[in-house]
């Protein structure tokens, strides 16, 4: 057995299980912070083993589901001006903004929108089209932005000055303060992002078990992963020692990545942002520093950010902050598909419309 395999290895898996189903004592609510772990909780087939008690509740860390109305209406202002190519990941293209018009809509009435599949495709779309101007749509958490804030500082020094972001990017910690501080959310423990960590590390979610009393463990995307850690913040729910723990150190040191915080605060200051259902967040977003502002769309193309009012209907706040599960969003299914969405929560892979909606649950 590789390695990679001893994370999947059905021994393990139900050792582990049979302990989770003895430890438990109580119900009790497990935010999913990031989508791809409550895809990965489908796609392992473990959603049926867990025992009952576990509610599994969506958490805010789907890039895709938390940009506001707002920003996808600042895309779109782009979107068909003389001289701009927006360069996007392809998730954002079906994200519906005001209208429910998105990115594909304006790409078939002649907006030029290329997908790339990192900054720097867009940095290179930039060199080969000097009579434009490209627009890189950053969006995304603490994973992506040091990739960002790195092509901008590339991009600074080759003298591409028709290269710049509409930077949406977005921080974790913050956000979970605010769910903390919601007694409506009621979460009794969160399964930290794995990614996002590589790159924070443990110290930016102390205050969550510190002043919060909440634990909350870093885990990576396998079985094993998911149910070791499972079973810590149960364990640490009855001994009351409530501790930010990383389970996934085979990828997160839990000083996380210095040279890549360095390059996005080098780059990037923090403000306020919006996320979609949640509304503003203070200090959650990412703004361009004054030495890098040539290369901020925001400024140099005149765009500005008007708050757009929420989609009718759509309940993806509600989801985002555990308040409530997919199934109960009246859309759910009917006005809301994949092929359909309403909502960001239903676009994205990582959504969890999306993932209820596919593995039928
Ligand atoms: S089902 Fe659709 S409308 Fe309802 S919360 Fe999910 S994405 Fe929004």
């Amino acid at each position: 057995m590789n390695i990679a395999d001893s994370f999947r290895d059905p021994a393990l898996c139900k050792g582990l299980l049979a302990r989770l189903h003895e430890e438990l004592d109580r119900p009790l609510r497990f935010m999913e912070v990031c989508g791809t772990h409550t895809v990965a909780i489908f796609q392992s087939g473990l959603r049926p083993l867990l025992p009952e008690g576990i509610t599994h509740l969506s958490g805010p860390g789907c890039p895709v589901c938390v940009t506001h109305e707002s920003e996808v209406a600042a895309f779109l202002d782009l979107a068909g001006r003389e001289g701009i190519i927006l360069a996007t990941f392809g998730d954002l293209m079906r994200v519906p903004g005001p209208k429910g018009r998105n990115l594909k809509l304006a790409q078939a009435e002649g907006a030029r929108v290329e997908i790339v599949y990192s900054p720097v495709d867009a940095l290179q779309l930039a060199a080969k089209n000097p009579g434009d101007t490209v627009v890189f749509l950053g969006v995304g958490f603490e994973t992506t932005a040091p990739t960002v804030a790195g092509t901008v500082m590339m991009a600074k020094a080759q003298g591409l000055r028709n290269f710049k972001v509409l930077c949406f990017h977005k921080l974790v910690p913050p956000a979970l303060r605010v769910l903390l501080d919601d007694p409506e959310c009621a979460i009794d423990s969160f399964l930290l992002p794995g990614h996002v960590s590589t790159v924070l590390g443990l110290e930016p979610y102390q205050f969550v078990a510190g002043k919060y009393g909440t634990p909350g463990v870093i885990t990576g995307f396998d079985p094993v992963d998911i149910l070791e850690s499972l079973l810590i913040m149960v364990e640490q729910r009855k001994s009351g020692d409530y501790r930010i723990v990383n389970q996934y150190r085979r990828a997160v040191a839990d000083s996380g990545n210095a040279r890549a915080r360095e390059v996005m605060f080098g780059v990037f200051e923090t403000a306020d942002a919006l996320w979609r259902g949640v509304g503003r967040i203070p200090e959650s977003g990412l703004v361009f520093r004054e030495d890098y502002a040539s290369f901020d769309a925001l400024q140099a193309l005149g765009v500005t950010v008007q708050e757009a009012p929420p989609t009718p209907g759509c309940k993806c706040g509600e989801v985002l902050k555990g308040k409530m599960q997919p199934v109960d969003c009246p859309l759910f299914g009917k006005g809301c598909t994949p092929a359909k969405p309403v909502g960001p929560c239903m676009v994205s892979t990582e959504g969890s419309c999306a993932a209820y909606y596919k593995y039928s649950v």
